[in-house]
C-alpha cells in the first residue's frame, strides 16, 4: 500500500475511508475441497459468501488483497436505487426489460439497508436519497424527459427544483431518487469482512485465482500456493474478470478516481444554498458526482475514465485527472475555491452495457457483475440472489431480471482510451457552451 504527497494532496493507492485490516487471514497453501468456491472478496463475493455460509454450504473465499480492497470500499458511497446509464438511452435498448430492470435496482437499495441493519454495521449510513442534478438548462430538460420514462417503468423518483431542494446554486434542478442514501465504503467493506469471517466461511486472503477449469463432475482452481477442488464456482471478480480465461468476456474495466477535502464550515456551505445531504450527481456523458461526508468534508470524483492497460494493478490517480476534477470543483462552486483538497485515491470499476448481469459461464461455473459504478447497492443483492440459486431455490424474479450466459460485449472502441478522452472534451464543450437558463 502506497501514497505520496504532491502539493498537499496524498495520492494512494489505497482507499481514503478506512485504514487496511491487521488480521489478514492466511494464504491458501496445499490442496482443499469445498462446495462452493467464491473468487474475490468485494461486495458480490463477500454477500455471496454470507448467503451460502448461513445456508449450511461449505464456502470457500480466495481474495486476491483482502475482503474489500477493491471497488467494495473505494467508492464514493452513494447507496443508489438507480441503474447506470441515462433513462432514454436505457428505454432504446431495453425497452422490454426496463421495468424489471427498475425493479431489480430498487429491490437492491432494500435489500442492503436491510443488511447494514441486520448485521448492525455503522458505516454513517444516512437515508438522504441521491440527485441527478442538471447544470444547464439542457440537461434539465433531458432529466425532466427521464423522469417521466423513471416513473413510467415503476421507479420511485420526483422532480426537484434546486433551490428548493438545498440543492448549491450551480444546480439548477434534477431528479430525485427517493431510495438510499450515503454512507462510508470503508466501514461498510469492513463491517461484511467480519460478518464473513465469523461466518463459517473459510476465507484466505492474498490469494490469487490463476485458473478456473472444469474437471469432471468438480471445478479446479489453481492459486500460487495450492488448489481448490469446488463442487460450484462464483466468479466475482469484478473489474478483473477478463484475467480469468474461462470468465465471460464483455466486462470492461476502467479506472475512476475522487478527491476529498478538508472540513469545510457548514455556514459556507449554506451561503451557497447546500442545504441538502443528498449526494448529488450530474448527467454529463461522463458523470460529476459531489457530496459532503460525515466528517465534514466534500468528496467529488469521476469526470474523466482512464483506459486500462493489460495488467490491473494498484496504482493512484494520475496528477492531470486530479487537476481537472479539482479545476472542476472551482468551476461549479467558486465561492469554496478556497477548500483545499487533501486525498485521492480511486479504482478499478467493470463496465457491461450498463446493466448488471449475472449467469453460468460454463456447468457449475457462475459469474455476477453488477458493477457499471453504480454497484454498492446492487452488488451485495446480487451475491444473495445467486447464492440462493445456488442453495437450491428457484431464481428469484430480479436475479431472471439480469440472467444472461455471458454479458452483451460493447464495441471495444467504447471504451478506449481515445473515446474516453472524447466523452470528457464534449462534456467540457458542452459546459461552455450550455446555457443556463
Ligand atoms: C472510485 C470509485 C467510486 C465508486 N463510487 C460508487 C458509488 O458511489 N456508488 C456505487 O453504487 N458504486 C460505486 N462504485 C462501484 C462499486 O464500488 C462497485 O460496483 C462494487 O464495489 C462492485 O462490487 P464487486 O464485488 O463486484 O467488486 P469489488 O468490490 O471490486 O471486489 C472484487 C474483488 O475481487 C478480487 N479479485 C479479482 N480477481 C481476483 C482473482 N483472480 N483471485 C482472487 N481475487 C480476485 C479483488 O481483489 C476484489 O477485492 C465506485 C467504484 C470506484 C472504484
Amino acid at each position: 500500500m502506497r501514497s505520496t504527497v504532491s502539493d498537499g494532496v496524498t495520492y494512494s493507492t489505497f482507499t481514503g475511508w478506512s485504514d487496511r485490516p491487521t488480521d489478514f487471514t492466511p494464504a491458501l497453501e496445499g490442496r482443499i475441497h469445498c462446495d462452493v468456491a467464491v473468487v474475490g472478496g468485494g461486495l458480490v463475493g463477500m454477500a455471496s459468501a454470507l448467503r451460502l455460509a448461513e445456508r449450511g454450504a461449505d464456502v470457500v473465499v480466495l481474495e486476491a488483497g483482502y475482503c474489500g480492497w477493491g471497488g467494495a470500499s473505494r467508492n464514493a458511497g452513494y447507496l443508489s436505487n438507480e441503474l447506470a446509464g441515462d433513462p432514454q438511452m436505457l428505454r432504446f435498448l431495453y425497452r422490454r426489460r426496463l421495468r424489471n430492470l427498475i425493479r431489480y435496482a430498487e429491490s437492491s437499495a432494500q435489500f442492503a439497508e436491510n443488511l447494514i441493519d441486520q448485521l448492525g454495521i455503522d458505516c454513517e449510513y444516512d437515508r438522504t436519497g441521491s440527485v441527478n442534478a442538471a447544470v444547464s438548462a439542457g440537461q434539465l430538460r433531458r432529466l425532466k424527459k427521464g423522469v417521466r420514462i423513471l416513473r413510467d417503468a415503476g421507479a420511485d423518483v420526483e422532480f426537484v427544483e434546486g433551490p428548493e431542494f438545498g440543492l448549491p446554486d450551480t444546480f439548477l434542478g434534477g431528479t430525485h431518487l427517493r431510495g438510499g442514501g450515503l454512507l462510508n465504503p470503508g466501514k461498510l467493506a469492513s463491517g461484511l469482512r467480519d460478518a464473513v469471517l465469523a461466518s463459517g466461511a473459510r476465507v484466505f486472503e492474498r490469494t490469487t485465482v490463476r485458473a478456473v477449469e472444469p474437471d469432471g463432475a468438480k471445478v479446479v482452481l489453481t492459486v500460487p500456493g495450492g488448489r481448490v477442488h469446488a463442487d460450484r464456482v462464483v466468479l466475482a471478480t469484478n473489474a478483473h474478470t477478463r484475467d480469468l480465461a474461462i470468465a465471460p468476456r464483455g466486462v470492461v474495466p476502467v479506472w475512476t478516481s475522487v478527491v476529498e477535502t478538508e472540513p469545510v464550515d457548514p455556514g459556507r456551505l449554506e451561503a451557497i444554498g447546500w442545504t441538502s445531504r443528498a449526494g448529488i450527481v450530474t448527467p454529463h456523458t461522463i458523470l460529476e458526482n459531489y457530496r459532503r461526508t460525515a466528517r465534514g468534508t466534500l468528496l467529488f470524483g469521476t469526470r474523466r475514465l482512464e483506459a486500462a492497460p493489460r495488467a490491473l494493478g494498484a496504482r493512484e490517480p494520475g496528477r492531470a485527472v486530479v487537476a481537472d476534477l479539482v479545476r472542476g470543483f472551482h468551476e461549479r462552486f467558486p465561492s469554496l475555491r478556497y477548500v483545499a483538497p487533501r486525498r485521492t485515491w480511486g479504482g478499478w470499476v467493470a463496465i457491461t452495457s450498463f446493466l448488471p448481469v449475472a449467469g453460468e459461464v460454463v456447468k457449475n461455473v457462475f459469474y455476477a457483475v453488477s458493477c457499471n459504478g453504480h454497484g454498492l447497492a446492487q452488488s451485495p443483492y446480487l451475491g444473495t440472489l445467486l447464492a440462493d440459486r445456488l442453495a437450491g431455490d428457484d431464481p428469484h424474479d430480479d436475479l431472471r431480471a439480469v440472467w444472461q450466459p455471458r454479458p452483451p460485449r460493447l464495441p471495444s472502441i467504447a471504451l478506449s482510451a481515445p473515446s474516453l478522452r472524447a466523452a470528457w472534451a464534449l462534456d467540457r464543450i458542452s459546459d461552455r457552451f450550455s446555457h443556463r437558463r
